[in-house]
């Protein structure tokens, strides 16, 4: 139900992540997960309160150049750890965190487990990873991966993803909420503006449709087909 991302805080991203959740927790959740790469992934999640996932992160510490974090509201499985977000393909090149539904997760995971996928949850969630990490075992590249992926996909989603091998996160929504948050070297996502509004005021309402990735030192948005855009930066002037 909460999503934040944060790209260009090194020292700081599992902090970023966990305070992005909690400004999150007013729109409610089940359960909560962080996921940091350093070229290594690594994933936290836990049901239950945000102090459960705090618990799990201080027991085994972790941390990460950029990562994606997550307030999960289930529509698909029960609350539990394994269906906490963020959710990972097999050989774990791939996090994702989702808001929305994805309308047709049975019929892509049908395909993917004739394929041979094993899945590990109930979320509908977790044909997106899988679904990535099928276009890179087809050589597609991660951004190519990712828009394949998207385009695939019916239903409502507010998608964050880092695959391996990208110091990137690729972002999309369809209608569910998503806005990217610019600061001087740091850029955020976030399901609404609380997530980053500690850390920065300027803000870009992403349309529905729209793709966005952020590097360590740039940001892009794009239509479904590529295309470049570029949107209007607003600058929030209501207080934290
Ligand atoms: N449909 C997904 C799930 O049940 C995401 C729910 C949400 O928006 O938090 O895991």
């Amino acid at each position: 139900c909460g999503i934040i991302a944060c790209i260009g805080r090194p020292e700081e991203t599992v902090d970023v992540l966990l305070s992005g959740l909690e400004s999150l927790e007013y729109r409610g959740y089940d359960s909560a997960g962080i996921a940091v790469r350093n070229g290594d992934l690594k994933v936290r999640k836990r049901e239950g309160e945000l102090e459960n996932l705090r618990e799990a992160v201080e027991a085994n510490p972790l941390s990460g150049t950029f990562g994606i974090g997550h307030t999960r509201w289930s529509t698909h499985g029960p609350p539990s750890d394994e269906n906490a977000h963020p959710h990972t393909d097999e050989s774990g090149r791939v996090a994702v965190v989702h808001n929305g539904i994805i309308e047709n997760y049975q019929e892509l995971r049908d395909e993917l487990e004739a394929a041979g996928t094993t899945f590990v949850s109930d979320t509908d969630t977790e044909v997106v990873p899988h679904l990535i990490a099928s276009y890179l075992d087809d050589g597609y590249d991660a951004t190519t991966s990712f828009q394949r992926t998207v385009s695939r996909l019916e239903g409502s989603y507010a998608l964050a993803v880092t695959i391996a091998g990208e110091k990137a996160i690729f972002a999309t929504r369809q209608d569910s909420p998503l806005v990217l948050g610019i600061d001087d070297g740091a850029y955020y996502l976030g399901s609404d503006v609380p997530a980053f509004l500690q850390y920065t005021r300027d803000v870009v309402y992403l349309e529905d449709g729209q793709t966005v990735t952020l590097r360590p030192d740039s940001w892009s948005v794009t239509t479904s087909d590529g295309t470049v855009v570029d949107p209007p930066i607003h600058t929030v002037d209501w207080e934290a």
